[in-house]
């Protein structure tokens, strides 16, 4: 080792002479002294380490420079792992952005009853135990038209709970072009084991009739099951089974229909495909079970919805898993109020994140683009910043294959597009932003306009410095 490397070495302070610094004593109070001794422990490996490897670290390290990386990795250390992000991707239900965003009604559902107690599983009418699932129960079945309702954990859940109730030690019939892979390792196949179920697929990857199924109906039959297939579209030479005449022949035998429509959606949506029938249609098409999420179209909080015949979902009521699967407190608080926003029609389901994002008219999302656009030039100049015209997707597991027009703002970066994605990233309010044509794409169809303001914040990294022509 070279000699001013030792030189410098030695020349760091010790961890005890950090600590009894002026700002450090504040940040003691501020964070504890453990976790500033950890920081400090740590600043000063760094350096040691950049002073070894490095060969040169410039003019030497001073008191503020340790203290200013000291206070980088606290405040860093403080900050909630699980944060807000500004989703400027145009993916309106974006699994790993959290899915749907949640009405302020069921915020203040989660804040009025979660703070504190709540009539969870009390009845106080009789002052005795109660159900939490029947808080939900009666919306359910108006809003569906079923008989009976149930809510777990998620859809996930639901599928394991439904097939564990109705079809274990019995063979469930599917069509082989509906053995899915949602993602996440779910697959229908592998779900159908653990629940006990023997799976009997039918027809071809592409095309299923009626006659598939009715040739497989045997004494060992327990299901004849629908998956609605999320996450792709088959076009072509196909033919699936409708609702309606799966259960038709299952009810001809005795068998119950179960329908899991992943992203099910209780009213017909503007631009939804004739092809997937809304919750309300699979039950009244005669389908014993139709489950799907409360995050994906509905547009609620995290939760499995099973819808039904009472008989099975009493029989669901009572499977030792409902406890392994229940839904917690704080999802069935928004469900619900998502659920009463529902009930009261067009007025209640605009005020729904998701239903304002996915009929946000060019309109309203030109006008925004061009507010963004506006701010970002403000910044330095109009020139590396356009409004354009984008295709969007529900996402989510929602109307595969589908595009809605979008408007996006696209801004040329100063630094490399990989790079400046990554500084919006890091920005104190991350954006996520999507790449295309050279540029970095803000769909503003998912961001709101109180985001506005953080994704300015956030672009001034990537924005070329300089070259304001106020001239
Ligand atoms: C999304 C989806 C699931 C899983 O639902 P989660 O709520 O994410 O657990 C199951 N089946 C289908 C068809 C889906 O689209």
């Amino acid at each position: 080792m070279e000699h001013r490397q030792q030189q410098m070495l030695r020349s760091l302070p010790s961890v005890e002479e950090v600590l009894i610094k002026e700002r450090v004593s504040a940040w003691i109070e501020q964070y504890s002294r453990s976790v500033v001794v950890t920081g400090v422990r740590k600043v000063l490996a760094d350096l040691r380490r950049q002073i070894i490897d490095a060969c040169q670290v410039g003019e030497g390290i001073g008191e503020s420079e340790i203290l200013d990386a000291l206070q980088v990795w606290l405040a860093r250390k403080s900050q909630p792992s699980l944060r807000k992000v500004v989703n400027a991707t145009g993916v309106i239900l974006h699994t790993n952005l959290g899915r749907a965003p949640l009405a302020a009604e069921a915020l203040k559902a989660i804040t009025d009853t979660a703070g504190g107690y709540s009539n969870l599983e009390f009845n106080l009418t009789s002052g005795d135990r109660g159900s939490r699932y029947r808080h939900v129960e009666e919306l359910l079945t108006e809003l569906t038209g079923a008989e009976g309702a149930l809510v777990v954990n998620n859809n996930a859940a639901a599928v394991m709970l439904v097939m564990s109730t109705l079809a274990t030690q019995k063979e469930v019939i599917i069509s082989r072009g509906q053995l899915v892979e949602i993602g996440g390792s779910f697959r229908i196949p592998d779900v159908m084991v653990q629940s006990g179920a023997t799976l009997r697929e039918v027809g071809t990857t592409n095309r299923t009739h009626l006659q598939d199924y009715s040739n497989a109906i045997n004494e060992m039959t327990g299901m004849l099951l629908r998956v609605h297939t999320s996450n792709f579209r088959m076009t072509g030479f196909t033919a699936e089974v409708s609702a309606q005449e799966l259960s038709r022949l299952g009810h001809q035998h005795g068998i119950p229909v179960y329908e899991d429509q992943g992203s099910g959606t209780l009213v017909r949506l503007t631009g939804m495909p004739q092809y997937d029938p809304t919750v309300s249609e699979s039950v009244a098409a005669g389908v014993d079970v139709v489950s799907f999420s409360g995050d994906k179209m509905l547009g609620g909080a995290q939760a499995g919805i099973i819808v039904g015949k009472k008989v099975f979902i009493d029989k669901m009521k009572r499977h030792p898993l409902l406890r392994a699967f229940r839904i917690d407190k704080l999802s069935l608080a928004a469900l619900e109020a998502t659920l009463r926003l529902y009930k009261q029609g067009d007025t209640g389901m605009q005020k729904i994140p998701f239903m304002q994002m996915f009929a946000a008219s060019n309109e309203i999302l030109s006008a925004r683009a061009q507010r963004l656009a506006d701010a970002l030039a403000a910044l330095n100049g109009a020139g590396n910043v356009a409004v354009i015209e984008v295709a969007g997707q529900a996402g989510g597991g929602s109307m595969p294959g589908e595009e809605f027009a979008s408007v996006a703002v696209a801004l040329e970066p100063a630094v490399g597009l990989q790079e400046g994605a990554a500084l919006l990233r890091q920005a104190q309010i991350p954006v996520i932003c999507r790449i295309a044509e050279e540029r970095l794409l803000f769909d503003v169809r998912t961001i709101t306009d109180e985001e506005i303001p953080w994704v300015v914040e956030a672009c001034k990294k990537v924005i070329p410095k300089g070259g304001r022509d106020d001239g």
